[in-house]
């Protein structure tokens, strides 16, 4: 029983396959549920290689070898959920360490540094990523690290992975991307010089908006250890269950990209044409002030889109009226889901800063499901009216 050398094979392959494509006792196709707490020891001083489930599992750690082939990084660890991973990053860092985080980011992450963070002695400074000189401007002594979303989380600025990482190594410092909005398939940031990726993988990587997931994924032996103990030490560690649901959405991670992303383009050039619709944020369109660096840094421009209504009077409506796409929180499933930053994912987020970052109470944010264009479409003209 030969398994292959999964290093050698193409991402497609490996997201179908896994790290590991068999089970080596039974010849199971898919990676057994190890729904155990414990571990029996076979004697003192003895070990399986797994102990407790909180510190390793088989079926969590199959998938952790499997995201980091896949995220082109050599160690990836599993978390309950993206904030999950996000916290234990930060873990890494000491108090009077300053971070520069993009400013138009996911609400939980800006609650978690500014609320929490802050309180031990950590310090922010929250700027434009996607302006390259407010990065350079923002760096001090003490900056530890950059952490960026990008695309952003909801406006779709593209900041430039392989600037910002050879700007903070310059300083020793470590650049962090959240790699939710693109997923593998599309952008690998370790590849462009970044330290750490961090995922929620309640998103594309799960893919059916029903397991919560966060993962951690880095190329550096000596990161290993202290992550390792934070995950075992904080305890939020993936549940063995939740860990097949993601493996089993990996499977299809690459043709579920393919659709979200062909359907985005359609759902964006048309809400693009609509009378009600002022501005539409899609970083596929050739006039997207990152453009160029969107497709030089990425493999596409994924299933996202936010957009401005001309009158925020329109947002109730549109809201009550959608029928197949669903006003919900969260966003990469195969179900189009319709959200509104202000009071959502962005609440979180001071009014001034919001409103700096362009999130408005006209803001509406897509994720574009993989039903048939036509339909999500069709809502939405039905929608707006
Ligand atoms: C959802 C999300 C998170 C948080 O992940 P959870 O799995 O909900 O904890 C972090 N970053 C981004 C970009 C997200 O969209």
């Amino acid at each position: 029983m030969e398994q292959y050398d999964s290093r050698k094979l193409s991402l497609e392959s490996i997201l179908v396959h896994g790290a590991t494509p068999f089970d080596p006792v039974t010849g199971a196709v898919s990676t057994p549920v190890y729904q155990s707490a414990t571990f029996r020891h076979p004697g003192l001083g003895q070990s399986t290689g797994y102990d407790y489930s909180r510190v390793i599992n088989p079926t969590r750690a199959e998938l952790e070898k499997t995201l980091a082939l896949a995220e082109r990084g050599t160690h990836c660890l599993a978390f309950s959920t993206g904030m999950g991973a996000i916290s234990a990053v930060i873990k890494l860092f000491k108090p009077g360490d300053h971070l520069i985080v993009s400013e138009d980011l996911y609400g939980g992450t800006f609650r978690l540094f500014n609320e929490y963070y802050a309180a031990y002695g950590f310090s922010f400074s929250w700027v434009d990523t996607a302006n390259f000189a407010q990065v350079e401007a923002a760096l001090k002594p003490e900056t530890a690290a950059v952490f960026i979303e990008t695309p952003s989380n909801p406006m779709m600025k593209v900041t430039d992975i392989r600037r910002c990482a050879d700007l903070i190594h310059s300083r020793g410092g470590s650049l962090i991307v959240d790699n939710t909005f693109l997923s593998p398939y599309l952008q690998t940031p370790l590849d462009l010089g970044a330290d750490i990726v961090v995922h929620s993988g309640t998103k594309y990587l799960a893919g059916h908006n029903d397991t919560l997931a966060g993962f951690i994924v880095h190329a550096r032996e000596d990161r290993e250890e202290p992550l390792r103990n934070i995950q075992k030490s904080e305890g939020a560690t993936l549940s063995p269950f939740d860990a097949w649901l993601v493996l089993r959405g990996l499977k299809t991670l690459a043709v579920r990209m393919n659709r979200h992303e062909e359907n985005a383009r359609r759902v964006a050039h048309w809400l693009r044409g609509h009378p009600q619709v002022e501005k539409v944020f899609y970083t596929g369109f050739e006039d997207h002030p990152q453009y160029a660096l969107s497709c030089a840094q990425a493999r596409g421009h994924g299933g996202m889109i936010s957009f401005y209504l001309k009158d925020s009077s329109a947002v109730r409506p549109l809201l009550q009226k959608v029928s197949l796409i669903l006003f919900a929180e969260s966003l990469g499933g195969v179900e189009s889901l319709i959200t509104y930053p202000l009071v959502q994912t962005h609440g979180a987020i001071p009014e001034s800063m919001r409103l700096a970052a362009g999130v408005n109470d006209r803001l509406m944010r897509l994720s574009v499901g993989i039903e048939n264009a036509d339909d999500i479409i069709g809502d939405l003209e039905n929608a707006l009216g």
